[in-house]
């Protein structure tokens, strides 16, 4: 086995505009082992308690892990690490793509910036060789073009870059980072981070690709997805109908999210914006990041109207510009989607805060002369295109949804505070609790706040005892809990496998993996199969305990941050609407159960080793994780 490599890291003090490297030892950084733990490592050991996320005093960091761009599907992923504008907790949010590898093929594991440049600037990256650029010819720009000014200027094809659209440059709290104008790290407003620092764009060179240490073994792990992928009626449909494949299922049991999460009933509209019409409608092609098989991404195009370079909506899109805001056209959801992807917005916060201010339109909180005419209400799919516009340049209404619909509801007062459906200031994305309650509670303890990619979703504990699901359930401690129809309870076995695949979640974000592909579930490889990837792959001589505990590691270094922004158990909290009971459909009368869920959350902290009263971690379990040098930092 080789020793555990060092971590070569960019430290770019945009103030200065000086670009220096730095090492992580191998024994520090197989700790923090990439992605968000590593983000952490580095972010926590620059921050300051209080610092404006709009300040130059934040910091961001870019970051890929050790296995990044092995020969094998879903490791192409890059994590961003920050202080979030819409939340004020900590952000986090990944994107797949050939950015993340070409990043590790130029041979580093992160890029952290500081402070603002004076001016707008783009850091390129060619090797061991990075510097600042300045961006006065693509500043303003929208992502596509950008793209091509940034091309054409170095007179590189084949860069990949991450960026900035306008919407990061006006710092819209939900502003995105995009690569290939169509994959996003999305949540928690990282591309106004970015645009604070008057940052447009990270670019990288094509670069010699990593090789495992043991080659074979790693090619015979690659070479079982075909089969799998064949063999798993999810997988199979996630790569033939893309992400929302499964759209409509969700409408026929009544967990489809409608006009602001006051139904989950859809029934006028979820058959035209599935994954499946989109396959027989206005699909150009599949596509697919670095090296993976299960090629789930979509390509559309509607001539004249929608450019395939934007890619295609994803179900998440489908349903937060969607189903949240009662729309049923596929191709006004698409073109919504490309403008999102051409400004640079995140589409769920975008879409659920669109919905919000179609239900305060609705409920007479917003009037027409606060929409500048517009008529705001569910359904109307004219006004997508407008109100996208408004948000992205802060115009008229914009200038309000810009801030996000917490951020709003709170400037618009009354009746409108209960209209934001949020967890710590971010947007729910399109799956129930009312449904997945185990989920639900992650929403609501998660420290970057409601993110549906934290945990595995209470619906596998449907699958056969016999499947390869349980055998992976299973390696991760979780050995209870099968339920052979829908159950919409929370109990112990509930917490535990919320708890533990949370962990698991959390590693992945820090190995930098996709969660279609690596995961506990029906996916194409199971947690086992993880560690021998670090093995074959990187000769790192580790098991899943250590992989575990680096998830863990990350939740509460997370968990720290926030607890010294001065967030605990009160922000552990989910909307009024979730303990609703649902109005219709096959759902009707659903809802969480309140008492239920505060008893899950005290118990998930104490599995957790967090205080009862405060939430926060106990400085017995930041010592378990290796993590007591954070107490220094209190
Ligand atoms: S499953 Fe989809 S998102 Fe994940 S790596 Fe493959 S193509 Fe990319």
């Amino acid at each position: 086995m080789s020793p555990f490599p060092e971590a070569r890291v960019l430290d770019v003090d945009l103030s200065s505009g000086t670009v220096s490297a730095k090492t992580i030892p191998g024994e520090i950084y197989r700790l923090y082992p990439g992605g968000s733990a590593l983000g952490l490592y580095l972010f926590l050991n620059e921050i300051e308690a209080g610092v404006d996320p709009l300040s130059a005093n934040n910091v961001l960091v870019m970051a890929v892990s050790p296995i990044t761009g092995l020969p094998i599907s879903g490791l192409s992923r890059v994590n961003v690490t920050t202080k979030s504008p819409l939340t004020g907790a900590i952000a986090d949010s990944q994107a797949g793509g050939f950015f993340p590898v070409e990043l590790k093929a130029n041979g580093w594991e992160a890029v952290m910036f500081r402070g603002r440049a004076p001016d707008p600037v783009y850091l390129y990256i060619n090797g061991d060789q990075a510097e600042l650029r300045s961006a006065a010819s693509c500043w303003g720009k929208v992502t596509g073009e950008a793209e091509k000014t940034i091309r054409a200027e170095l007179d590189q094809k084949d860069v990949q870059i991450a960026q900035i659209g306008p919407a990061g440059e006006n710092m819209v709290r939900y502003a995105s980072i995009m690569n290939m104008c169509n994959r996003a790290n999305g949540r928690t407003g990282t591309g106004a981070v970015m645009g604070s620092k008057n940052l447009k764009a990270v670019v990288v060179k094509k670069g010699k690709k990593p090789k495992p240490v043991e080659q074979e073994r790693v090619k015979e792990l690659s070479s079982a997805a075909p089969e799998r992928i064949r063999n798993n009626s999810v997988l199979s449909n996630l790569a033939e109908n893309g992400t929302s494949g499964d759209l409509e299922s969700l409408n026929l049991v009544g967990y489809l999210v409608t006009r602001n999460w006051q139904s989950g009933w859809f029934p006028e509209g979820a058959n035209q914006i599935t994954g499946t019409t989109m396959t027989e409608s206005i699909l150009k092609k599949r596509d697919t990041c670095y090296g993976c098989v299960v090629r789930c991404k979509r390509v559309v195009e509607v001539p004249g109207v929608i450019d395939p370079l934007y890619g295609g909506p994803e179900f998440e899109t489908c349903a937060a510009i969607g189903s949240y805001c009662g729309i049923k056209n596929l191709e006004a959801i698409a073109q919504a989607n490309q403008l999102c992807n051409m400004y640079g917005l995140d589409t769920i916060s975008c879409g659920a805060t669109i919905s919000f201010a179609m239900e305060c339109f609705e409920k007479g909180l917003l009037t027409r002369d606060d929409t500048g005419g517009l008529e705001l209400t569910f359904g109307n799919e004219e006004v997508l295109p407008e109100i996208i516009e408004q948000i992205t340049f802060k115009k008229g209404l914009g200038a309000l949804l810009a801030e996000g619909s917490k951020i709003a509801s709170r400037k618009l007062g009354g009746e409108a505070l209960d209209l934001s459906i949020t967890a710590k200031g971010q947007e729910l994305p399109a799956h129930m609790p009312q449904q997945k309650p185990s989920l639900g509670l992650i929403y609501a303890v998660n420290s970057q706040g409601a993110d549906h990619q934290s945990s595995a979703h209470d619906t596998v504990l449907t699958a056969n005892p016999k499947s390869r699901t349980w055998v992976k359930l299973n390696q991760l401690g979780i050995w209870k809990g099968y339920r052979p129809d829908q159950d919409t309870g929370i109990d112990e076995e509930k917490v535990r496998f919320a708890f533990n695949s949370q962990c698991f979640y959390a590693l992945a974000d820090s190995l930098c993996l996709c969660h279609f592909v690596w995961g506990p579930a029906w996916h194409v490889y199971g947690p086992g199969e993880l560690v021998d990837l670090c093995r074959y792959g990187l000769g790192w001589d580790t098991s899943l305990f250590e992989l575990m505990l680096a998830g863990e590691r990350r939740i509460n270094m997370m968990r720290f941050f926030n607890a010294r922004e001065g967030f605990g158990k009160t922000d552990d909290i989910l909307p009024e609407r979730i303990f609703e009971a649902l109005p219709n459909g096959p759902s009707e009368g659903a809802a969480l159960d309140r008492e239920e869920f505060e008893s899950a959350r005290d118990l998930y902290y104490r599995f957790a080793g967090w205080d009862p009263e405060s939430g926060h971690p106990e400085e017995v379990t930041l010592k378990r994780l290796s993590l007591g040098w954070l107490l220094d930092k209190k």
